[in-house]
């Protein structure tokens, strides 16, 4: 058989993606699943983006664009940014991609030499050590504490740091956890990342999903000096609805954009004409689709954090933003299902996919087998059924 690239067999396919793919089959095929997997809002896309998108066909707007991304989105997306965060940047300091993924994938690969180090805090998205590692890169991973409510501890993060390490990356509000860093937690960041001279990558991509009234601290808002060495990603996945069309976007230095574009022009050449022209309609139209769909949220969130805390031996961080939960369910570990014992989370998730029919993702797939993550991007219906079956499928395991 021909032998794969060394890099390739580092890494696993994306467990999210696989657990979504599965359910899907599972419910092709027949069964009652109800899917608390994967990420993505079970909204759909706004109408005035589609009309863009199909007006983009129909005016055969069907070549190959700019490698960043058509001046008229990296624009919209600067007013955005300066409209929404009062930050200030030029059309050359973005680029667009097909997805945010994407836009991380080109980061890593225009910044990462073998043997550079990058601090992840864990639970991390499943992308990040991957991304990181196919540019050559080792992730370090930064323990977050639930007892924390999973803020960065300024002491941890400085034992994390070392001669090799080259950045970190932020993501809040959080996949898998829905928290977000405080103030205090991006100070101490800011300081190592401007005494050490590291880069910070903010993965913003849940930034218009925020519950409760109070501003969210940024990196870019502790020191005007970070601007220097800071990368925001964003996109239109999660805000608009739009995980299919796969647009996203990174501002930051303009010397890395470039070098990102090189990356890109070598790659993907541009994100599609059409999916731009859509972006281009939710980034620069009426922002009240993301508040609609927060607002949506917000009555899953209560109902959902109320179920899985009234479990005996569950605990649940109450998220502050995004669309998941992220209980801990090692009180059940080492408890029976017949003759096979929960030995971690994906037993745990295994045995809920076979016995109750709820699709879920094990927390050991974010470095963290205590917990399980349940998205309730999913209708109030589905959520309520799931949470009956779920509290009777462990109530039916065995000491
Ligand atoms: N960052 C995080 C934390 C995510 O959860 C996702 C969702 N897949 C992304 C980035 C990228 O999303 P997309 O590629 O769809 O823009
Ligand atoms: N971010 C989403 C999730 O965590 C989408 C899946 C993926 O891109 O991995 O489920």
């Amino acid at each position: 058989m021909i032998t794969l690239a060394e890099r390739v067999q580092q890494i696993k396919p994306s467990p999210t993606l696989a657990v979504n793919a599965k359910a899907k089959a599972l419910k092709a095929s027949g069964v009652d699943i109800l899917n608390f997997s994967v990420g993505e809002p079970d909204f759909d896309t706004p109408e005035h983006v589609c009309e863009a998108g199909k007006k983009a066909i129909d005016e055969r707007f069907t070549r190959y664009t700019a490698v960043p991304g058509i001046p008229e989105l990296r624009q919209a997306i600067v007013e955005r940014l300066r409209a929404d965060r009062g930050w200030e940047y030029e059309p050359d300091q973005v680029q667009v991609a097909c997805g945010g993924k994407h836009g991380l994938y080109n980061m890593a690969q225009a910044l990462f030499n073998p043997g550079d180090e990058v601090i992840i805090p864990t639970p991390y998205w499943v992308s990040y050590p991957p991304i990181v590692q196919l540019a050559g890169g080792t992730p370090v991973f930064l323990p977050l504490a639930e007892e924390q409510e999973f803020d960065i501890d300024p002491d941890r993060l400085a034992a994390c740091a070392s001669d090799r390490t080259r950045g970190i990356v932020l993501n809040s509000p959080s996949n898998p956890i829905g928290s977000v860093f405080s103030r205090r937690a991006l100070e101490a960041v800011a300081q190592m990342a401007l005494e050490r001279d590291w880069i910070v990558i903010s993965d913003d991509i849940y930034d218009t999903i925020v519950y409760g009234d109070e501003p969210l601290p940024h990196i870019l808002d502790i020191d005007p000096a970070m601007k220097e060495r800071t990368l925001v990603l964003n996109g239109v996945s999660k805000s608009f609805a739009m995980t299919g069309w796969r647009i996203g976007y990174t501002v930051g230095p303009q010397h890395i954009i470039a070098a990102m574009n090189k990356i890109q022009s070598q790659s993907t050449s541009n994100p599609s004409s059409i999916a731009q022209k859509a972006a281009l309609a939710a980034v620069s139209g009426p922002q009240d689709f993301p508040r609609m769909m927060k607002e949506a949220f917000v009555e899953r969130l209560d109902y959902i954090v109320g179920r899985l805390r009234s479990m005996p031996g569950i605990t649940c961080v109450r998220p502050r933003g995004a669309f998941y939960v992220f209980p801990n369910v090692s009180a059940y570990y080492g408890k029976r299902a017949g003759a096979k014992t929960i030995q971690g989370s994906l037993d745990l998730a295994d045995y809920l996919l076979d016995e109750a029919r709820i699709a879920t993702v094990p927390g050991i797939a974010f470095g963290a087998d205590d917990f399980i993550r349940f998205s309730f991007a999913a209708s109030m219906e589905v959520i309520r059924e799931g949470m009956d079956r779920l509290e009777a499928a462990l109530g039916r395991l065995a000491s």
